[in-house]
């Protein structure tokens, strides 16, 4: 039995409830086998891949805090510190009632290539909790964050863990972490990003995910004879990353016409009103009912849908396993020329494969969404030089980072003879550095 099944199957038996960290594990270590088998007898001798497989570190944690009404609750809490090969842990903090160990494993372990592809110095790490900010006051939310950093203090710094937002923490969220931080450690240091500006946050952090999609999205489709201009997108989600993708979209000449979140689905054909969208979200915090309620040209449907529009570009931006086979099917039939994950994990191994197999151009999430997580480490940089760089300088380190890491996947895809193949790119120049790193440093 080869290498990669034998640390397959091991993971299987011990970790098999484990689904979105198995799925994870699966489709990279298999896109991995090119590699692995070319250095089988040293890799293994080396334990390397139970080693990329196996956190460094996992804190789990309650978290009680006080609702409204005088009631305590409890929810969980994680941090999962995956691997320092090639920097301090880097990676977000998931608020979101379905967050368990499995999930944030298979967030952390992607991260790790991820933050690789970037090219900056900066390890694999995630975390989270199951509280659900969606309805609580600002109070509760403020006492929840300061209880889960009442613990996860004594775990993180500016030079081993920096821990940013996800799903459910924006900048109201990192704001009250850092506070606590700041007061529990009695230090100010960059040791969370994402932050607001006044205290050592980053111009353009906020787009750079959204951003860092399209200007992958658009260097994809130059490199195969395809100007982004003009074309019809379809976007899921509409949190951080989904409005900004579209915000930058529609800069580019492109023409968004969906949304999304977890009730329902807006379909605008004349292109979505990012400010009307921005308001509602960002504003209000309120549901897409409303975007429909104020823009009579457009339509709300409930439940999932927005895969069924005919688009020439879609990029998922919502959430893991959100782009199911039939969802792949419609959008080749429809004529659909690329997708690009904003999400971590939104297509499910069969869709991506089916979509590969119909020529669509797919770019996986670990390249297309790493804007966010590279602008992360560039607010540590600045953070660590006590400067604020312009909202052009970090941007167009951005767009430049964004076009560097398209063309390391590619290059990286084409040397291993599978031209194309963006998924394997990804994953072997992602690898490769971390490998490395690891063997260079001995057994730890
Ligand atoms: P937000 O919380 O800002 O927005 C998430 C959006 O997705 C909301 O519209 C939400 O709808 C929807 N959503 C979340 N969970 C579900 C679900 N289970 N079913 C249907 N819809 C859902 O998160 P972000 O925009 O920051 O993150 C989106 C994705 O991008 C995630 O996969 C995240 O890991 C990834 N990502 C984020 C980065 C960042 O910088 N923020 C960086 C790299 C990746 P509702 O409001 O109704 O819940």
């Amino acid at each position: 039995m080869s290498y990669v099944d034998r640390v397959l199957n091991q993971l299987r038996e011990r970790h098999g409830e484990q689904k979105e960290f198995m799925q994870a594990v699966e489709e990279v270590l298999e896109s991995l086998r090119v590699v692995i088998d070319e250095n089988e007898e040293e890799y293994s001798r080396l334990a390397l891949l139970e080693r990329l497989c196996i956190p460094e570190r996992s804190v789990l944690f309650r978290v009680p805090w006080i609702d409204d009404k005088g009631q305590v609750q409890v929810n969980y809490g994680y941090r999962v510190q995956f691997n320092s090969a090639i920097g301090p842990y880097k990676g977000g903090l998931r608020f979101h009632p379905s967050v368990n160990l499995g999930i944030i494993k298979f967030l952390g372990f992607e991260q790790i290539f991820k933050n690789s592809l970037t090219g900056l110095p900066i390890g694999g790490g995630k975390g989270g909790s199951n509280f659900d900010p969606k309805g609580k006051s600002d109070r509760e939310v403020m006492a929840f964050c300061q209880s889960f950093m009442t613990e996860l203090w004594k775990h993180i710094g500016a030079d081993t863990d920096v821990p940013a937002g996800d799903i459910g923490v924006g900048a109201r969220e990192i704001g009250y972490l850092f506070g606590q931080y700041k007061r529990l450690s009695g230090v100010y240091e960059g040791v969370l990003t994402g932050k607001g500006l006044e205290f050592g946050g980053s111009l353009a952090r906020k787009e750079a995910t959204g951003y860092g999609l399209l200007y992958l999205t658009e260097e994809m489709l130059k490199c195969n004879g395809i100007d982004i201009e003009g074309k019809t997108v379809v976007v899921s989600g509409s949190g951080n990353v989904a409005i900004y993708a579209i915000e930058k979209a529609l800069q580019l000449g492109a023409k968004p016409v969906t949304c999304s979140d977890s009730a329902g689905w807006i379909y605008d054909p004349e292109g979505i009103d990012l400010d009307l969208l921005k308001e509602i979200k960002e504003e209000k915090r309120a549901r897409l009912t409303e975007y429909a309620a104020a823009r009579p040209g457009a339509q709300y449907h409930e439940g999932r849908g927005v895969w069924q529009i005919p688009c020439d570009i879609a990029l998922p931006c919502a959430t893991q396993n959100e782009l199911f086979p039939e969802d792949a099917e419609m959008l080749a039939a429809n004529g659909c020329i690329a997708v690009a994950e904003g999400a971590n994990m939104p297509t499910t191994r069969e869709a991506t494969k089916y979509l590969q197999e119909k020529g669509v151009l797919f770019c996986p999430g670990k390249a297309s969404n790493a804007g966010g997580v590279a602008t992360s480490a560039l607010e540590m940089s600045q953070n660590s030089e006590r400067i604020s760089w312009s909202f052009e300088d970090v941007d167009n380190k951005l767009r430049e980072i964004m076009i560097n890491i398209f063309h390391n996947i590619d290059e990286a895809s084409k040397k291993y003879g599978l031209e194309g193949d963006y998924v394997a790119g990804a994953n072997i120049a992602g690898f490769l550095k971390v490998a490395n790193a690891m063997k260079s440093q001995g057994v730890v």
